[in-house]
Parts: C-alpha cells; structure tokens; sequence
C-alpha cells in the first residue's frame, strides 16, 4: 500500500542514464510533471501521483516493500537487489536502457571457455548475477565487488577479469579489455509493488500502465497509406514491416487498385519503400503514430 494517502508514487533515477527517459516516458503517459522545491519528490499536477527520484539501486526495494506503486529500473539492477521476500513484479520491458552484463579480460589472458577463469579473481558491481552465472558454469572464483570503475581493476592488478555493463564496448577497448562472456542481457523495466494500492487508485494505476504499454508499442510504429494494384496486392502486403492484417479499401473509380492502411510495428526504411514502389504501389505515404491504445 502506498504510504501516502490518496497519491500513487513512481519511484525513477533521479540523475543516470535511466533519467532523462524515463521522466518522458512519464510525460508522453500523458502526466504533467511538476518540479517542487523539494528535489526529492516531483508532482504529478493532472493526476494524484508523485513522482520519487532515487537513485536506480534503491528502487527495486521501494517498489517490492510498496513505498512505491511503480518503478523504472533496469533489469541487471532488479536482479542482483532481488532477495528471497517478496519481489517486485515485472510488467514490461520498455525498450530503452540496453546494455550487457559481460565478463571481460586482458587479450594476453589465455581463454578457451568459463572454465578459464577458474581460480581467478573477478572484479564486478553485480556479485550475486556472477555467482549465478559462475555456479551454472560450474566455476569455482573469487568476486571483488566494486562500487564503480570495475574496468581499471586488470590495470591495478586488483583483479585478472572483470564483469561489467557495455553498451557499446567502446569501455572495455579503451581499457584494453576483450569481451569473452555475456551474462544478462538488459534493458530498463516497469515494475510493479507485490501488493495493490489503495482502494481508491487501482483504476488509476492499471490506466497508467496501460497508457506507458502504448507508448512503448508505438515507439517507431508507423501508419503507411499507400496505392496497390490488385495484382500485386498480397506481395506489397508481404513487404510491410510487422503490419499484421492491412485494412485494404476500394478505391473510387478504379478496379484495378486498392488503398491499403497498415500500422507498421517495425521501422520502415527507404529501401522498404523502393521495394514497394518497384512492385507497383504509389501514393506511398508513412505518418508518425504519436498515441496507439
Ligand atoms: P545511480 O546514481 O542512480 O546509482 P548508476 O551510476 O548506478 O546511477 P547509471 O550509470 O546511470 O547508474 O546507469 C543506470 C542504468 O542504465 C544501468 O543500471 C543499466 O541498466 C543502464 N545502462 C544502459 N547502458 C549502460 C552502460 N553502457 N553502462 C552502464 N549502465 C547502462
Ligand atoms: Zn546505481
């Protein structure tokens, strides 16, 4: 149960490469976010909700005691927090935030396989995920957890691997470092406190959810309009990225072509469009979808 009456709370980063999306995740739910004296707590000003910034480590504990209804946190983070209590509960990927959880070593180190890195040390922000992964693997090493800058521990001798975040691997290059390992593939999250809110906000809170799980869906979604000959109905169809089932219309006048709408989930490229066009479609038009329910 949320500890303020009548107000629902979303416990998000407050500063980290989580922020800055989800505040427009927030936004784009269609929640005016108020910025208070107190740097703490946002308001939501349309709606009984308020946001709570933290940072991302604190929030899977906020949301599976209650203190917030919901969070956004990143995957590799709810994992190493989760504990035998009751956990927070995942409701959606949100497609942003990615990144990998990879266990890295100097080129110079001999590696056939996790079965070489037996023995040794590994440096890691996230302890409980590698003695997972260590376990599976049937790898008897020894953990260093650091709070941060686990990429210069080959460099200090403070440890011979280390498993880290990358996104890019751009990191771990610059550190003389070579990816051997992935171990949890990542991206940020919306979860959910174990237990309802108060009576009165459940409606509230399912319709949030409901709202941010159109957001996510509509991101890079289209609308495409185009002309098709009926001929080759089903083969521009076929082309149209993640569309589902077309609604397709007469068009006035003409026997031999039909209007097709579609709602494309994928991204839809020029070389798409050069695809369709050489199959005979015209009129090709793609719109931005901005809300889909
Ligand atoms: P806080 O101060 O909130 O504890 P932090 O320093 O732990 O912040 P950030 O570096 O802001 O965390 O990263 C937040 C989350 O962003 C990570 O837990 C991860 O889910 C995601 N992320 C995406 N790309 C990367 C990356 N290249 N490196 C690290 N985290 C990444
Ligand atoms: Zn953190």
């Amino acid at each position: 149960m949320s500890t303020v009456q009548g107000r629902l709370r979303i416990a998000v980063q407050k500063s980290g490469r989580l922020a800055e999306r989800s505040l427009d995740l927030v936004r784009d739910a269609g929640l005016r976010v108020v910025k208070g004296n107190n740097d703490l707590l946002y308001r939501i000003e349309n709606y009984p909700i308020d946001l709570l910034r933290v940072r991302d480590d604190d929030i899977p504990t906020f949301v599976a005691d209650g203190v917030c209804d919901l969070g956004i946190v990143g995957e590799n983070v709810l994992d190493e927090v989760r504990n035998g209590g009751p956990n927070a509960e995942v409701v959606m990927p949100l497609g942003f935030g990615r990144c990998t959880l990879k266990i890295a070593t100097p080129p110079g180190l001999d590696y056939a396989g996790p079965s070489s890195l037996q023995g040794l040390r590994i440096a890691t922000s996230y302890p409980k995920i590698l003695r997972r992964f260590l376990d599976e693997a049937g790898v008897d090493a020894d953990i260093v957890t650091m709070r941060g800058a686990v990429e210069v521990a080959p460099r200090l001798k403070l440890a011979a691997a280390i498993c880290d975040l990358v996104s890019t691997g751009a990191t771990l290059e610059a550190n003389g470092l070579m990816a051997r390992e992935t171990v949890l593939d990542s991206q940020a999250v919306l979860i959910k406190a174990p237990t309802p809110p108060e009576a009165g906000l459940q409606h509230l809170l399912d319709s949030i959810v409901e709202r941010m799980a159109g957001v996510v869906s509509s991101q890079g979604a289209k609308y495409v309009m185009l002309n098709a000959p009926r001929a080759a109905l089903d083969r521009i169809t076929a082309l149209l990225p993640g569309a589902g089932s077309p609604t397709v219309m007469p068009l006035s006048g003409r026997d031999d072509a039909v209007a097709v709408h579609a709602v494309c989930q994928e991204a839809v490229f020029w070389e798409t469009l050069e695809k369709l066009k050489a199959e005979g479609a015209s009129a090709i038009l793609v719109l931005p979808i901005e809300k889909m329910m």
